[in-house]
Protein backbone atom coordinates (compact mmCIF):
# COMPACT_ATOMS: atom_id res chain seq x y z
CA UNK A 1 0.00 0.00 0.00
CA UNK A 2 1.09 3.45 -1.10
CA UNK A 3 2.76 5.57 1.95
CA UNK A 4 1.75 3.14 4.61
CA UNK A 5 4.06 4.51 7.67
CA UNK A 6 6.27 1.68 8.41
CA UNK A 7 7.01 3.09 11.98
CA UNK A 8 3.16 3.62 13.06
CA UNK A 9 2.01 1.42 10.49
CA UNK A 10 -0.87 3.98 10.45
CA UNK A 11 -4.07 1.59 9.49
CA UNK A 12 -5.14 3.91 7.42
CA UNK A 13 -3.48 2.54 3.91
CA UNK A 14 -2.91 5.41 1.57
CA UNK A 15 -1.51 8.27 1.62
CA UNK A 16 -2.70 11.16 -0.56
CA UNK A 17 -0.04 11.81 -3.17
CA UNK A 18 0.30 15.37 -3.61
CA UNK A 19 1.33 16.98 -0.32
CA UNK A 20 1.22 20.30 1.22
CA UNK A 21 2.86 21.59 4.05
CA UNK A 22 1.77 23.85 6.56
CA UNK A 23 4.09 25.91 9.17
CA UNK A 24 3.42 28.20 12.11
CA UNK A 25 4.86 31.30 13.65
CA UNK A 26 3.45 32.58 16.93
CA UNK A 27 4.21 36.08 17.43
CA UNK A 28 4.95 36.84 21.29
CA UNK A 29 1.94 38.47 22.63
CA UNK A 30 -0.93 38.20 20.47
CA UNK A 31 -1.02 34.54 19.20
CA UNK A 32 -1.36 35.33 15.70
CA UNK A 33 -0.63 32.59 13.89
CA UNK A 34 0.54 32.72 9.83
CA UNK A 35 0.04 29.37 7.87
CA UNK A 36 1.95 29.06 4.66
CA UNK A 37 0.96 26.58 2.21
CA UNK A 38 3.42 25.84 -0.01
CA UNK A 39 4.41 23.38 -2.58
CA UNK A 40 8.20 22.11 -1.51
CA UNK A 41 11.49 21.06 -2.97
CA UNK A 42 11.02 21.49 -6.31
CA UNK A 43 8.20 24.13 -7.08
CA UNK A 44 9.39 27.88 -7.20
CA UNK A 45 9.45 30.08 -3.95
CA UNK A 46 6.71 29.33 -1.71
CA UNK A 47 3.55 31.24 -2.13
CA UNK A 48 2.44 32.52 1.87
CA UNK A 49 -0.87 33.37 2.09
CA UNK A 50 -1.33 34.58 5.91
CA UNK A 51 -4.49 33.61 7.27
CA UNK A 52 -4.42 34.01 11.34
CA UNK A 53 -5.99 31.44 13.20
CA UNK A 54 -7.69 34.22 15.50
CA UNK A 55 -10.02 34.91 12.21
CA UNK A 56 -13.38 33.12 12.93
CA UNK A 57 -14.28 32.78 9.24
CA UNK A 58 -11.17 30.96 8.92
CA UNK A 59 -11.88 26.89 8.61
CA UNK A 60 -8.60 26.61 11.02
CA UNK A 61 -9.36 28.92 13.65
CA UNK A 62 -8.40 27.61 16.88
CA UNK A 63 -10.96 27.75 19.45
CA UNK A 64 -10.62 26.79 23.16
CA UNK A 65 -11.31 27.78 26.90
CA UNK A 66 -8.51 29.90 26.46
CA UNK A 67 -9.15 31.74 22.90
CA UNK A 68 -13.13 32.75 22.61
CA UNK A 69 -14.54 33.68 19.30
CA UNK A 70 -14.16 37.26 18.30
CA UNK A 71 -16.53 38.91 18.21
CA UNK A 72 -18.35 36.51 20.90
CA UNK A 73 -21.45 36.75 19.46
CA UNK A 74 -19.94 35.78 15.75
CA UNK A 75 -22.53 34.23 13.27
CA UNK A 76 -20.81 32.20 10.34
CA UNK A 77 -22.09 34.03 7.13
CA UNK A 78 -22.71 30.72 5.24
CA UNK A 79 -24.97 29.14 7.22
CA UNK A 80 -26.76 25.88 5.20
CA UNK A 81 -28.69 23.16 6.16
CA UNK A 82 -26.36 19.92 6.09
CA UNK A 83 -26.75 16.60 5.86
CA UNK A 84 -29.64 15.15 8.40
CA UNK A 85 -31.31 18.71 8.36
CA UNK A 86 -28.79 20.47 10.81
CA UNK A 87 -27.31 24.16 10.54
CA UNK A 88 -23.54 24.36 9.78
CA UNK A 89 -21.24 26.12 7.56
CA UNK A 90 -21.37 25.42 3.75
CA UNK A 91 -17.62 24.33 3.46
CA UNK A 92 -18.55 21.53 6.53
CA UNK A 93 -21.25 20.63 5.13
CA UNK A 94 -20.41 19.28 2.14
CA UNK A 95 -16.96 17.83 3.29
CA UNK A 96 -19.71 16.26 5.64
CA UNK A 97 -21.78 14.50 2.92
CA UNK A 98 -18.30 13.19 1.64
CA UNK A 99 -17.35 11.52 4.99
CA UNK A 100 -20.63 10.31 5.25
CA UNK A 101 -20.65 8.64 1.79
CA UNK A 102 -17.15 7.13 2.81
CA UNK A 103 -18.56 6.00 6.31
CA UNK A 104 -21.58 4.12 4.52
CA UNK A 105 -19.39 2.21 1.70
CA UNK A 106 -16.97 1.32 4.53
CA UNK A 107 -20.16 -0.29 6.85
CA UNK A 108 -20.25 2.28 9.58
CA UNK A 109 -23.04 4.95 8.22
CA UNK A 110 -23.05 8.25 9.74
CA UNK A 111 -25.69 10.35 10.77
CA UNK A 112 -25.29 13.89 12.62
CA UNK A 113 -26.24 14.29 16.03
CA UNK A 114 -25.61 18.22 16.51
CA UNK A 115 -24.00 21.06 14.57
CA UNK A 116 -24.05 24.99 14.18
CA UNK A 117 -25.03 26.34 18.17
CA UNK A 118 -25.64 29.98 18.30
CA UNK A 119 -24.20 31.95 21.34
CA UNK A 120 -27.60 31.98 22.43
CA UNK A 121 -27.59 28.36 22.58
CA UNK A 122 -24.84 27.60 23.73
CA UNK A 123 -25.44 29.91 27.07
CA UNK A 124 -28.86 27.58 27.72
CA UNK A 125 -26.45 24.06 27.00
CA UNK A 126 -23.73 25.72 28.87
CA UNK A 127 -26.09 26.78 31.96
CA UNK A 128 -27.87 22.88 31.79
CA UNK A 129 -24.84 21.09 32.37
CA UNK A 130 -24.00 23.33 35.97
CA UNK A 131 -27.88 22.57 36.35
CA UNK A 132 -27.25 18.99 35.92
CA UNK A 133 -23.84 18.28 37.24
CA UNK A 134 -21.96 21.42 38.62
CA UNK A 135 -19.59 23.65 37.30
CA UNK A 136 -16.35 21.28 37.11
CA UNK A 137 -17.91 18.93 35.29
CA UNK A 138 -20.04 21.37 33.31
CA UNK A 139 -16.47 22.52 31.95
CA UNK A 140 -15.26 19.57 31.16
CA UNK A 141 -17.99 18.55 28.74
CA UNK A 142 -19.26 21.68 27.30
CA UNK A 143 -18.05 25.03 26.38
CA UNK A 144 -18.91 28.66 27.35
CA UNK A 145 -20.81 30.87 24.97
CA UNK A 146 -18.49 32.07 22.98
CA UNK A 147 -15.78 29.51 23.42
CA UNK A 148 -17.42 26.58 21.22
CA UNK A 149 -16.23 25.15 18.44
CA UNK A 150 -20.14 24.73 17.53
CA UNK A 151 -20.65 28.50 17.15
CA UNK A 152 -17.76 28.01 14.50
CA UNK A 153 -20.28 26.38 11.87
CA UNK A 154 -17.41 23.44 11.76
CA UNK A 155 -18.09 21.33 14.20
CA UNK A 156 -20.56 18.45 14.32
CA UNK A 157 -21.05 15.46 16.44
CA UNK A 158 -21.75 12.42 14.85
CA UNK A 159 -23.26 9.19 15.95
CA UNK A 160 -24.19 5.68 14.11
CA UNK A 161 -26.67 5.81 12.13
CA UNK A 162 -28.45 3.03 14.34
CA UNK A 163 -28.49 5.71 17.32
CA UNK A 164 -25.74 3.29 19.39
CA UNK A 165 -23.66 5.37 21.88
CA UNK A 166 -24.68 8.14 20.88
CA UNK A 167 -22.48 11.36 22.39
CA UNK A 168 -21.37 8.49 24.59
CA UNK A 169 -17.44 7.56 25.08
CA UNK A 170 -18.09 3.83 24.17
CA UNK A 171 -19.04 5.39 20.60
CA UNK A 172 -15.17 5.49 19.82
CA UNK A 173 -15.15 1.55 19.73
CA UNK A 174 -17.95 1.76 17.31
CA UNK A 175 -17.56 0.87 13.79
CA UNK A 176 -18.58 4.47 13.57
CA UNK A 177 -16.15 5.48 16.05
CA UNK A 178 -13.22 3.63 15.00
CA UNK A 179 -14.10 4.65 11.06
CA UNK A 180 -13.90 8.30 11.83
CA UNK A 181 -10.52 7.66 14.25
CA UNK A 182 -8.80 6.51 11.14
CA UNK A 183 -10.78 8.55 8.23
CA UNK A 184 -12.02 11.40 9.18
CA UNK A 185 -8.61 13.63 8.33
CA UNK A 186 -8.85 12.47 4.39
CA UNK A 187 -12.25 14.44 4.27
CA UNK A 188 -10.75 17.65 6.18
CA UNK A 189 -12.09 16.49 9.45
CA UNK A 190 -10.20 15.74 12.49
CA UNK A 191 -11.56 14.40 16.27
CA UNK A 192 -10.94 17.44 18.15
CA UNK A 193 -10.92 15.74 21.64
CA UNK A 194 -9.19 12.97 21.10
CA UNK A 195 -8.67 10.17 24.08
CA UNK A 196 -5.85 11.01 26.72
CA UNK A 197 -5.11 14.55 25.81
CA UNK A 198 -7.80 16.42 28.48
CA UNK A 199 -4.40 17.94 30.07
CA UNK A 200 -4.54 19.77 26.15
CA UNK A 201 -8.07 20.46 25.15
CA UNK A 202 -9.28 20.59 28.60
CA UNK A 203 -12.34 18.35 26.85
CA UNK A 204 -12.60 14.89 27.66
CA UNK A 205 -12.48 12.39 25.11
CA UNK A 206 -15.67 13.30 22.85
CA UNK A 207 -14.86 10.43 20.09
CA UNK A 208 -17.55 12.21 18.42
CA UNK A 209 -16.75 15.45 18.19
CA UNK A 210 -15.62 16.25 14.62
CA UNK A 211 -13.69 19.33 13.53
CA UNK A 212 -13.71 20.16 10.10
CA UNK A 213 -9.99 22.19 9.55
CA UNK A 214 -9.77 21.84 5.50
CA UNK A 215 -7.57 18.67 3.92
CA UNK A 216 -4.55 20.75 4.32
CA UNK A 217 -4.58 21.08 7.53
CA UNK A 218 -5.90 17.34 8.66
CA UNK A 219 -3.80 16.17 6.37
CA UNK A 220 -0.27 17.71 7.86
CA UNK A 221 -1.33 16.80 11.53
CA UNK A 222 -2.26 13.67 10.43
CA UNK A 223 1.27 12.99 8.66
CA UNK A 224 2.77 14.38 11.09
CA UNK A 225 1.52 12.39 14.08
CA UNK A 226 0.06 15.56 15.57
CA UNK A 227 -3.19 14.89 17.64
CA UNK A 228 -4.56 18.49 18.65
CA UNK A 229 -4.74 21.48 17.19
CA UNK A 230 -3.71 22.87 20.49
CA UNK A 231 -0.20 21.05 19.45
CA UNK A 232 -0.27 21.82 15.97
CA UNK A 233 -0.32 25.67 16.70
CA UNK A 234 2.29 25.91 19.47
CA UNK A 235 4.58 23.16 17.79
CA UNK A 236 7.90 25.00 16.68
CA UNK A 237 9.07 24.96 13.11
CA UNK A 238 10.92 22.01 12.45
CA UNK A 239 13.57 21.66 10.13
CA UNK A 240 13.69 18.42 7.47
CA UNK A 241 16.75 17.16 9.14
CA UNK A 242 16.92 18.97 12.32
CA UNK A 243 19.98 16.05 13.73
CA UNK A 244 22.45 13.49 12.53
CA UNK A 245 20.12 10.57 13.95
CA UNK A 246 17.59 11.74 11.42
CA UNK A 247 16.65 8.56 8.60
CA UNK A 248 15.30 10.41 5.55
CA UNK A 249 12.93 7.48 3.43
CA UNK A 250 11.16 7.83 0.42
CA UNK A 251 8.29 5.82 0.01
CA UNK A 252 6.65 4.58 -3.33
CA UNK A 253 4.10 7.54 -4.18
CA UNK A 254 7.21 10.08 -4.11
CA UNK A 255 7.13 11.89 -0.63
CA UNK A 256 10.10 11.84 1.30
CA UNK A 257 9.76 11.50 4.64
CA UNK A 258 11.76 12.53 7.39
CA UNK A 259 11.81 9.89 10.37
CA UNK A 260 13.51 11.98 13.92
CA UNK A 261 15.86 9.89 15.89
CA UNK A 262 14.97 10.40 18.87
CA UNK A 263 18.14 10.13 21.24
CA UNK A 264 16.78 6.86 22.55
CA UNK A 265 17.58 4.84 20.32
CA UNK A 266 14.32 5.15 18.97
CA UNK A 267 12.33 6.98 16.02
CA UNK A 268 9.63 9.38 16.64
CA UNK A 269 6.50 10.27 14.77
CA UNK A 270 7.73 11.22 10.90
CA UNK A 271 7.07 14.06 9.21
CA UNK A 272 6.77 14.92 5.47
CA UNK A 273 9.47 16.89 3.68
CA UNK A 274 8.07 17.12 0.34
CA UNK A 275 6.51 15.23 -2.51
CA UNK A 276 8.24 14.83 -6.23
CA UNK A 277 11.02 12.16 -5.15
CA UNK A 278 9.76 9.04 -6.73
CA UNK A 279 12.61 9.64 -9.50
CA UNK A 280 15.35 9.38 -6.44
CA UNK A 281 17.59 6.69 -6.42
CA UNK A 282 20.02 7.20 -4.18
CA UNK A 283 20.60 9.97 -1.48
CA UNK A 284 22.10 11.53 1.86
CA UNK A 285 21.75 13.47 4.57
CA UNK A 286 25.00 15.84 5.13
CA UNK A 287 25.77 19.07 5.99
CA UNK A 288 27.38 20.11 2.39
CA UNK A 289 27.37 23.68 2.59
CA UNK A 290 28.70 24.26 6.60
CA UNK A 291 25.69 26.34 7.29
CA UNK A 292 25.24 23.94 10.05
CA UNK A 293 21.62 22.71 8.66
CA UNK A 294 21.66 19.15 7.23
CA UNK A 295 20.92 19.29 3.35
CA UNK A 296 20.05 16.54 1.09
CA UNK A 297 22.32 15.27 -1.42
CA UNK A 298 20.04 12.81 -4.17
CA UNK A 299 20.85 11.43 -7.42
CA UNK A 300 17.72 10.53 -9.81
CA UNK A 301 17.39 7.86 -12.77
CA UNK A 302 18.22 10.46 -15.12
CA UNK A 303 21.81 10.55 -13.40
CA UNK A 304 21.53 13.80 -12.27
CA UNK A 305 23.01 15.10 -8.87
CA UNK A 306 21.64 17.53 -6.66
CA UNK A 307 21.72 19.52 -3.40
CA UNK A 308 18.47 20.10 -1.58
CA UNK A 309 19.65 22.62 1.35
CA UNK A 310 18.35 22.71 4.40
CA UNK A 311 16.41 25.29 5.99
CA UNK A 312 15.78 26.66 9.35
CA UNK A 313 11.81 25.93 8.61
CA UNK A 314 10.38 22.55 7.34
CA UNK A 315 11.29 21.27 4.29
CA UNK A 316 14.28 21.84 2.17
CA UNK A 317 14.99 25.04 0.02
CA UNK A 318 15.44 24.64 -3.72
CA UNK A 319 17.52 22.36 -5.54
CA UNK A 320 20.76 23.26 -7.16
CA UNK A 321 22.45 20.60 -9.75
CA UNK A 322 25.85 19.51 -8.80
CA UNK A 323 26.38 17.75 -11.45
CA UNK A 324 25.21 14.95 -14.36
CA UNK A 325 26.15 11.39 -15.43
CA UNK A 326 26.23 9.82 -11.73
CA UNK A 327 24.54 6.57 -12.68
CA UNK A 328 26.43 3.51 -11.63
CA UNK A 329 28.10 5.37 -8.75
CA UNK A 330 28.12 4.55 -5.18
CA UNK A 331 27.78 8.07 -3.60
CA UNK A 332 29.00 8.45 0.02
CA UNK A 333 29.27 12.54 0.92
CA UNK A 334 30.07 13.48 4.42
CA UNK A 335 33.74 15.62 5.99
CA UNK A 336 36.18 12.73 4.53
CA UNK A 337 38.98 15.35 4.52
CA UNK A 338 39.68 17.18 7.67
CA UNK A 339 39.08 20.83 7.45
CA UNK A 340 37.28 20.74 4.93
CA UNK A 341 33.53 21.00 3.66
CA UNK A 342 32.17 18.21 3.13
CA UNK A 343 33.03 16.04 -0.16
CA UNK A 344 31.79 13.15 -1.93
CA UNK A 345 33.86 9.63 -1.97
CA UNK A 346 32.18 7.54 -5.04
CA UNK A 347 32.99 3.92 -6.10
CA UNK A 348 32.61 4.29 -9.74
CA UNK A 349 31.04 1.26 -11.91
CA UNK A 350 34.95 -0.14 -12.90
CA UNK A 351 35.67 -0.04 -9.18
CA UNK A 352 37.36 3.02 -8.78
CA UNK A 353 37.49 4.86 -5.72
CA UNK A 354 37.28 9.07 -6.17
CA UNK A 355 37.03 11.86 -4.12
CA UNK A 356 35.16 14.82 -5.61
CA UNK A 357 35.82 18.31 -3.81
CA UNK A 358 33.16 20.34 -2.68
CA UNK A 359 33.28 23.53 -4.85
CA UNK A 360 30.88 26.08 -3.27
CA UNK A 361 27.50 24.65 -4.41
CA UNK A 362 29.27 22.41 -6.99
CA UNK A 363 31.40 19.48 -7.22
CA UNK A 364 34.99 19.67 -8.18
CA UNK A 365 37.26 17.92 -10.19
CA UNK A 366 37.66 14.59 -8.92
CA UNK A 367 40.68 12.47 -7.87
CA UNK A 368 41.63 8.54 -8.11
CA UNK A 369 42.34 7.56 -3.66
CA UNK A 370 41.76 3.94 -4.62
CA UNK A 371 41.15 0.96 -7.33
CA UNK A 372 39.40 -2.67 -6.79
CA UNK A 373 36.47 -1.78 -5.02
CA UNK A 374 34.36 -4.42 -7.31
CA UNK A 375 30.92 -3.43 -6.29
CA UNK A 376 31.14 -2.64 -2.73
CA UNK A 377 29.33 0.06 -1.30
CA UNK A 378 30.58 2.24 1.49
CA UNK A 379 28.87 4.14 4.40
CA UNK A 380 30.96 7.08 6.14
CA UNK A 381 31.57 7.51 9.92
CA UNK A 382 34.86 7.96 12.31
CA UNK A 383 34.67 4.21 13.34
CA UNK A 384 38.01 4.18 15.72
CA UNK A 385 37.33 7.68 16.84
CA UNK A 386 40.72 9.07 15.88
CA UNK A 387 38.85 12.71 14.34
CA UNK A 388 39.18 11.25 10.56
CA UNK A 389 36.42 9.72 8.71
CA UNK A 390 36.87 6.15 8.03
CA UNK A 391 34.65 4.59 5.49
CA UNK A 392 32.18 0.93 6.27
CA UNK A 393 32.40 -1.08 3.47
CA UNK A 394 30.42 -3.98 2.43
CA UNK A 395 31.31 -6.28 0.04
CA UNK A 396 29.05 -8.82 -2.17
CA UNK A 397 29.46 -11.44 -0.30
CA UNK A 398 28.30 -9.44 3.04
CA UNK A 399 31.30 -8.96 4.59
CA UNK A 400 31.98 -5.31 6.31
CA UNK A 401 35.04 -3.86 6.06
CA UNK A 402 36.99 -1.01 7.83
CA UNK A 403 38.69 1.08 5.86
CA UNK A 404 40.47 3.84 7.59
CA UNK A 405 41.17 7.24 6.49
CA UNK A 406 44.00 9.16 6.78
CA UNK A 407 42.35 13.13 7.11
CA UNK A 408 43.57 14.20 3.75
CA UNK A 409 41.96 12.27 1.34
CA UNK A 410 43.02 8.85 1.03
CA UNK A 411 43.06 5.52 3.46
CA UNK A 412 45.41 4.37 6.37
CA UNK A 413 47.83 1.29 4.43
CA UNK A 414 47.01 -1.11 6.52
CA UNK A 415 45.04 -4.44 6.46
CA UNK A 416 41.29 -4.29 6.44
CA UNK A 417 39.96 -4.95 9.45
CA UNK A 418 36.70 -7.30 9.19
CA UNK A 419 33.44 -5.86 11.06
CA UNK A 420 30.80 -8.46 10.06
CA UNK A 421 29.75 -11.01 7.88
CA UNK A 422 26.13 -11.66 6.66
CA UNK A 423 24.96 -8.74 5.61
CA UNK A 424 23.72 -9.84 2.12
CA UNK A 425 20.92 -9.89 4.03
CA UNK A 426 21.04 -6.30 4.72
CA UNK A 427 19.13 -3.91 1.67
CA UNK A 428 20.50 -0.72 2.92
CA UNK A 429 22.55 1.14 5.24
CA UNK A 430 22.42 4.41 6.98
CA UNK A 431 25.02 6.14 9.04
CA UNK A 432 23.72 7.88 12.49
CA UNK A 433 24.94 10.16 15.10
CA UNK A 434 23.20 10.57 18.32
CA UNK A 435 20.57 8.17 17.46
CA UNK A 436 21.69 6.11 20.83
CA UNK A 437 22.46 9.50 23.22
CA UNK A 438 24.61 12.04 22.86
CA UNK A 439 28.04 11.68 21.28
CA UNK A 440 26.62 7.69 20.15
CA UNK A 441 27.31 6.74 16.30
CA UNK A 442 25.76 3.84 14.03
CA UNK A 443 24.26 2.55 11.39
CA UNK A 444 20.78 2.02 10.93
CA UNK A 445 20.65 -1.58 8.78
CA UNK A 446 17.33 -2.40 7.03
CA UNK A 447 16.87 -6.05 6.83
CA UNK A 448 16.17 -7.32 2.82
CA UNK A 449 13.95 -10.01 3.94
CA UNK A 450 11.40 -8.64 5.89
CA UNK A 451 11.75 -4.43 5.85
CA UNK A 452 12.76 -4.48 10.32
CA UNK A 453 14.87 -1.61 11.04
CA UNK A 454 17.94 -2.44 13.15
CA UNK A 455 20.50 0.01 14.54
CA UNK A 456 23.68 -1.33 15.37
CA UNK A 457 25.78 0.85 17.76
CA UNK A 458 29.93 1.59 16.48
CA UNK A 459 31.35 1.41 20.00
CA UNK A 460 34.80 0.36 20.55
CA UNK A 461 36.17 0.33 16.58
CA UNK A 462 33.25 -1.88 16.59
CA UNK A 463 29.42 -2.86 15.07
CA UNK A 464 27.59 -4.12 18.24
CA UNK A 465 24.86 -5.73 18.95
CA UNK A 466 21.83 -4.59 17.19
CA UNK A 467 18.40 -3.58 18.46
CA UNK A 468 15.55 -3.47 16.13
CA UNK A 469 13.84 -0.07 15.57
CA UNK A 470 11.19 -0.18 13.38
CA UNK A 471 9.31 -2.46 10.63
CA UNK A 472 7.42 -2.35 7.08
CA UNK A 473 10.93 0.13 5.62
CA UNK A 474 10.69 -2.64 2.91
CA UNK A 475 9.54 -0.30 -0.13
CA UNK A 476 11.21 2.79 0.92
CA UNK A 477 14.32 3.91 -0.47
CA UNK A 478 16.48 4.70 2.56
CA UNK A 479 18.83 8.30 2.73
CA UNK A 480 22.45 7.35 3.80
ZN1 LIG B 1 -19.42 18.61 19.90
Amino acid sequence: MLGTDPLLRSPSGRERSRRQHVWTRIASSVVTVAVAVATLVAGPAAAQAATPVSDPANVQVLVNKQRPLNPLRWVPPDLVWGPNGYLMRSVTSSALARLYAGAAAAGAPLTTVSAYRSYDQQAALFQSYVNQYGLAQAELISARPGHSEHQTGLAVDVGNADGSCGLGSCFGNTAGGRWVAANAWRYGFIVRYPNGYTAVTGYAWEPWHLRYVGPALATDMHQRGIPTMEQYFSTPSRPAFATAADLGAVDRAGVLWSYPGTGRGTIGPRAAVGTGWGAMTSGAVVDWNGDGRFDVIARFTDGSLYLYPGRATPGLGPKVLLGRGWNGYAITPGPWVNGRAASIVARAPDGTMYLYPNVGNRVGARTRIGGGWGSMTTSMVDVDRDGRQDLIAKRADGVMLLYRGNGTGGFVNEPRRVLGGGWTTISSVSVVHGFGGAGSRGLLARAAADGRLYYYPVTGGRLTSRTAVGWGFGPYRLLS
